[in-house]
């Protein structure tokens, strides 16, 4: 036992100052709480995280197969920026999405997206160097921002809009601290998925105020209706884009853990951060290697996740039943998602005298033992909204839905 030299008493070791202004409640007090639960064997249906796994989306068998059968080269370190095969893939995609001006070097190979993100972040940001993220966000943004010691600013996503990014409150929070701006498209938390017009509003805002782009780009594979996604950087040559982009979404792969993020369009102002980024990119050494081996049978030929989304898949049937099921519900309103597989729908507080997000989700997960995302937990700051993951089947939304419908019918906040 030791004793901090002089006091007499013995010290604490608390989370270093880095985190102070870090969450990431997604996984957070209330997942904690349903955990709490499930160890006093309380059954909780959950709704929380975008993990397919659990809900019996499987990697497809190619893929697996092509793991294993590349398991025995995988076991050594890869180049720090990822496998030659893997980049390349990413890169023909890159050209199939007309991302401009992509060599292989602009290829960045990740234990899954959120490594990249902060990557990206660490790379760019010097303290109070303000960053545009929208709010709600995937929440790993905000975080990353936060711990990399930029100021992350929440420009407002438009409900009354499809969600989309309200450009008039953008105009309002850039500053002349302002380095760059992430959008999330499709979105999560929303489901929202940008049109070609907005996309080039956006860029024309960070034309404009010299901002670089980060698009995180994890869901453009899973859109619903026939709709086809457009990368921001296609649209703006002229400006530095980071795209980001992984396979455990589109090839319900989470645990394999493996992204992409890819630099493009106007490079030359970017030496340094492009030697930072290498720099990080080595001190990590490289990426899961075997889910490198896939990334080519991944992104070439047939996409199994096509068959999800259209009349009669499971995602797509999935997304009709909770669209209108919570629709349904008095005082809850929801905008239909046009891609990946959640919503964020809207809760009257004043009818039901709610003024605490995650006080709601508490109160409904102990009642009902659903568990729900406070909107809180996306960067939103008022307490009028949850997110709902719709991977669950059918059977367990209709269940989820009608206990919440339940519970509402006599909750007062
Ligand atoms: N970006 C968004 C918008 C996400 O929703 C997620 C995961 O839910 C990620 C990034 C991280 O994905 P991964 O690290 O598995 O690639």
């Amino acid at each position: 036992q030791h004793e901090k030299e002089g006091t007499g008493k013995l010290r604490t070791f608390e989370k270093s100052h880095k985190l102070d202004n870090v969450c990431y409640d997604v996984r957070g007090p209330v997942v904690e709480e349903a955990d709490r639960m499930i160890a006093n064997n309380i059954n909780i249906l959950k709704l929380n995280i975008g993990n397919t796994a659990p809900f019996g989306f499987h990697t497809p068998d190619e893929i697996i197969h092509d793991m294993q059968m590349n398991l025995v080269n995988a076991e050594g370190y890869s180049d720090s920026k990822g496998v030659f095969s893997a980049r390349k893939a990413v890169m023909q995609y890159g050209q199939i999405k007309k991302l401009p001006n992509v060599q292989i070097n602009d290829i960045y190979m990740g234990n899954g997206v959120s490594e990249l993100i902060s990557m990206a972040m660490q790379g760019f940001l010097n303290d109070g160097d303000e960053i545009l993220i929208p709010s709600p966000d995937y929440p790993l943004w905000t975080a990353a921002a936060n711990l990399a010691g930029g100021k992350p600013v929440h420009y407002i996503c438009d409900e009354s809009a499809n969600w989309y990014p309200d450009l008039a409150d953008m105009e309002k929070k850039v500053t002349s601290r302002t380095k760059g701006i992430v959008i999330i498209n499709p979105n999560n938390p929303t489901g929202a998925l940008y049109p070609k017009e907005l996309l080039e509003q956006i860029a024309e805002f960070a034309r404009r105020h010299d901002l670089v782009i980060f698009s995180d780009e994890i869901y453009d594979r899973l859109l619903y209706d026939g709709q086809k996604h457009i990368s921001i950087a296609s649209l703006c040559p002229d400006l530095l884009c980071v795209t980001f982009n992984g396979l455990s979404k589109s090839h319900r792969m989470p645990g394999f853990r493996c992204g992409w993020m890819c630099l493009c369009g106007d490079k030359s102002r970017a030496k340094g951060y492009i030697e930072g980024l290498n720099m990080l990119s080595s001190m990590r050494l490289c990426a899961n290697v075997p889910a490198q081996m896939i990334v080519q049978t991944a992104l070439g030929g047939y996409q199994s996740s096509d068959e999800l989304l259209v009349p009669g898949g499971r995602l797509f049937e999935q997304r009709e039943f909770i669209y209108k099921a919570l629709n349904d519900i008095p005082g809850i309103s929801v905008v239909k998602p046009q891609g990946a597989f959640y919503c964020f729908p809207k809760i009257d507080c004043k009818k039901y005298n709610i003024t605490d997000d995650e006080k709601f989700v508490l109160d409904f997960l102990h009642e009902e033992k659903v568990l729900l995302v406070p909107g809180k937990g996306f960067n939103w700051m008022e307490p009028d909204h949850f997110r709902v993951v719709y991977l669950p089947a059918v059977q367990d939304l209709r269940m989820a839905t009608g206990r919440l419908a339940r519970f509402l019918s006599s909750y007062r906040g």
